[in-house]
C-alpha cells in the first residue's frame, strides 16, 4: 500500500461510499495512478446506482438534524474539521501532488486553501444576515431571513482535488445543508482521504450522516444526481460540456445550480506596464499546475511597443523551466493528469499550425528517463493573429499564445472575444487604463485583475465567471446565499389589516 494512503489510513481498496459509519462500495473497481511516474496509487471500490440511492436517502435523513442545530454550532463543528484538516496538511498536500501531479507547493497550498476556507465558514457561521425593510403598512414589520436548503451535490474536477469540495462543503455546512460529494474519477484517494477526516469530526458530534462521498460510474452517481428531487443545489465545477448538461438537466426539474465551468483567460500588457512583474505573473498563470487550471493564462495580449522584447524575454524563461517530478524542488512543472489529456495538447497544436500560428517554443511531448508515464509536455508559446479560431477554445495545457494588439481599446474587445469569461488581468501604470479595464465596458470576467496575474485567487472574494464559465460564485464574499432560500416575512402587529398598494377590499361581517 503507499506510504501516504497508510499514513491517511485510507483502506485499499478504499470505500467508494462513505456515510456515516457506512463504509464501502460494492461496484467495479477504479484505479488511480500517479501521473508523474505512471505507477498505481491505489484503488478504490465504487458505489453502485442502489447504494447512491440510500446514501442520498440517509443524507437527506441528516438534514432535519443538522439544520436543527444553531449556526454557530455548526461554525464549531467546521472549526474542528479545520483543525484536522491542519494536522493533516503534510500527507493531504503530499497526496494532491501525487494523484493530480501538481507541484508539491501547490498541493500542500491546496490544502491551506481548505483552512482558510474552513475558518472563513466559521466566521460566517455568526454573519448569515437578513435585511429588515420598512413596510408601507402601519404597525407592520417586514424582513427577509435565511434557511438551508437541503442536500447539496458536490461534483468536482481533478485539477483541485479537494479544495472545490471545501469551498462548496464549509460553506453549505455552517449554511444548514448537508451533501453528497462526486469526485473527479481522476483523483479518487484524495476525496476519500478529505471524506474521512470530514466524517471522523461528524460522528464525533453526533452528525455522521451530514457529509457523504459517493464515487462511481457516471451513471450511477453522477447523472442521477441531475434528476433527483431529493437534491434541490447541484454545484459543479469541471468543464462547459459538463455544465451545459448539468445545467439543462437540473433546470428541467427546476433545481438550482452553481456552476463552475471552464475558463480562457487573458492578460493584457500595455507599454507602460511594470515588465518584470508582467513576466512573472505570465509565467505563472501560463504554466502553474501545467496550464491545468480553470485561471490559467492562456491568452496574453501585448501592445506594440513592448511586444517583441517582451516575447523574447518570455522564450528566454521558458527555456529554463524544468519539467519533471513534481515532488522535487525547482520543478516549475509537473505532468498532465493523463495521456488522453496529452493528446488534446497534440490536437491543439496542430490545429494551431494549420490555422497559422507560429509555435515559439515548447510543442512536443516529452520522453526519456523521468518521463516514462507519457504525461509531460514542454510549455509552449505561440505567437498568433488575434482571429485564429483555436484562440476560442480552452485546453487544459500549457500551451499560451501571444498576440499583438495597438491598444487598450483592442485589448479589451479581443479580451472578451471569446465564449468563456471566467479571469482576466491588464498590467499598466496608468490609472485611466486600469479603471477603464475594470469599468463596465472593460472586462466581461468574473474576475478582473490589475498587476496581478490570472490565477491563484484568494477565498476572500466570490470566485467564479460569466459566459460559458457558468455564472456561478464560490468561496468569499456573500457566495454564502447560493447555498440558503431567501424567506421574506412580514408582521401585523396591529389591529386592522392595511393592504398594500392601498387595495380596498371590504368584507361584510
Ligand atoms: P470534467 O468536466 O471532465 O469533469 C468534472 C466533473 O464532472 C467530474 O467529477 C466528472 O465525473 C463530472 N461529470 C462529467 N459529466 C457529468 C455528467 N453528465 N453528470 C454529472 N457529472 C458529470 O472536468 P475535469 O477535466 O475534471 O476538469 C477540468 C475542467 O474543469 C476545465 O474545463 C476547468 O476549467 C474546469 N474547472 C473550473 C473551475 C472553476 O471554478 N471555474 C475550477 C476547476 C476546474
Amino acid at each position: 500500500m503507499h506510504p501516504l494512503l497508510q499514513q491517511l489510513g485510507v483502506a485499499d481498496p478504499a470505500p467508494g461510499l462513505i456515510c456515516g459509519e457506512r463504509r464501502g462500495g460494492s461496484g467495479a473497481l477504479l484505479e488511480s495512478f500517479d501521473p508523474a511516474t505512471g505507477k498505481l496509487l491505489g484503488r478504490v471500490q465504487q458505489a453502485t446506482r442502489a447504494e447512491y440511492d440510500e446514501v442520498v436517502g440517509r443524507t437527506e435523513a441528516a438534514f432535519a438534524k443538522w439544520r436543527a442545530v444553531p449556526a454557530p454550532q455548526r461554525g464549531e463543528i467546521v472549526r474542528q474539521i479545520g483543525d484536522e484538516l491542519r494536522r493533516s496538511k503534510e500527507p493531504l498536500g503530499r497526496l494532491v501532488t501525487a494523484e493530480c501531479g501538481k507541484l508539491l507547493t501547490e498541493g500542500l497550498g491546496e490544502v491551506q486553501e481548505m483552512i482558510d476556507i474552513a475558518d472563513f465558514a466559521v466566521g460566517l457561521s455568526r454573519q448569515l444576515y437578513g435585511l429588515t425593510m420598512h413596510s408601507e403598512r402601519p404597525s407592520h414589520r417586514m424582513y427577509e431571513q435565511w434557511h438551508p436548503l437541503g442536500v447539496v451535490g458536490i461534483i468536482t474536477a481533478f485539477n483541485f482535488p479537494a479544495a472545490v469540495w471545501s469551498w462548496n462543503a464549509m460553506l453549505a455546512a455552517v449554511c444548514g445543508d448537508t451533501m453528497v460529494w462526486k469526485p473527479s474519477p481522476k483523483t479518487p484517494l484524495t476525496a476519500v482521504a478529505v471524506q474521512q477526516i470530514a466524517s471522523r469530526v461528524l460522528a464525533k458530534h453526533g452528525h455522521p450522516d451530514a457529509m457523504s462521498l459517493l464515487i462511481g460510474e457516471l451513471a450511477d452517481v453522477g447523472e442521477p444526481l441531475l434528476d433527483d428531487r431529493r437534491v434541490p443545489l447541484v454545484s459543479a465545477t469541471g468543464s462547459t460540456a459538463m455544465g451545459r448538461i448539468v445545467g439543462e438537466r437540473v433546470a428541467r426539474r427546476f433545481g438550482r445550480t452553481l456552476l463552475e465551468l471552464g475558463g480562457n483567460n487573458a492578460i493584457v500588457v500595455l507599454d507602460d506596464a511594470d515588465l518584470d512583474l508582467a513576466l512573472r505573473a505570465i509565467a505563472f498563470g501560463a504554466v502553474g499546475t501545467a496550464g491545468q487550471r480553470c485561471t490559467t493564462t492562456r491568452r496574453v495580449y501585448l501592445q506594440k511597443g513592448i511586444a517583441a522584447p517582451l516575447t523574447a524575454r518570455l522564450v528566454k524563461a521558458y527555456a529554463t523551466f524544468k519539467v519533471g517530478d513534481p515532488q522535487a524542488p525547482g520543478t516549475l512543472v509537473g505532468p498532465l493528469i493523463d495521456r488522453a489529456a496529452v493528446a488534446g495538447y497534440e490536437r491543439a497544436l496542430a490545429q494551431i499550425r494549420a490555422q497559422g500560428g507560429e509555435v515559439l517554443c515548447g510543442a512536443k511531448v516529452l520522453s526519456g528517463p523521468g518521463y516514462e508515464s507519457g504525461c509531460f509536455v514542454a510549455p509552449t508559446l505561440v505567437r498568433a493573429r488575434h482571429d485564429l479560431p483555436q484562440l476560442q477554445h480552452e485546453v487544459f495545457a500549457p500551451i499560451t499564445y501571444l498576440i499583438e494588439v495597438a491598444d487598450v481599446d483592442e485589448a479589451i474587445r479581443c479580451n472578451n472575444a471569446v465564449p468563456q469569461g471566467l479571469s482576466s488581468a491588464i498590467f499598466t501604470l496608468n490609472l485611466r487604463h486600469a479603471e477603464r479595464f475594470l469599468s463596465a465596458a472593460g472586462s466581461d470576467c468574473g474576475i478582473a485583475n490589475v498587476n496581478i496575474g490570472t490565477s491563484g485567487a484568494e477565498i476572500g472574494g466570490a470566485f467564479g465567471g460569466e459566459k460559458e464559465t457558468g455564472g456561478g460564485r464560490e468561496a468569499g464574499s456573500d457566495s454564502w446565499k447560493a447555498y440558503m432560500r431567501r424567506q421574506t416575512c412580514t408582521i401585523n402587529f396591529g389591529a386592522t389589516l392595511p393592504l398594500a398598494q392601498g387595495v380596498q377590499f371590504e368584507v361584510g361581517s
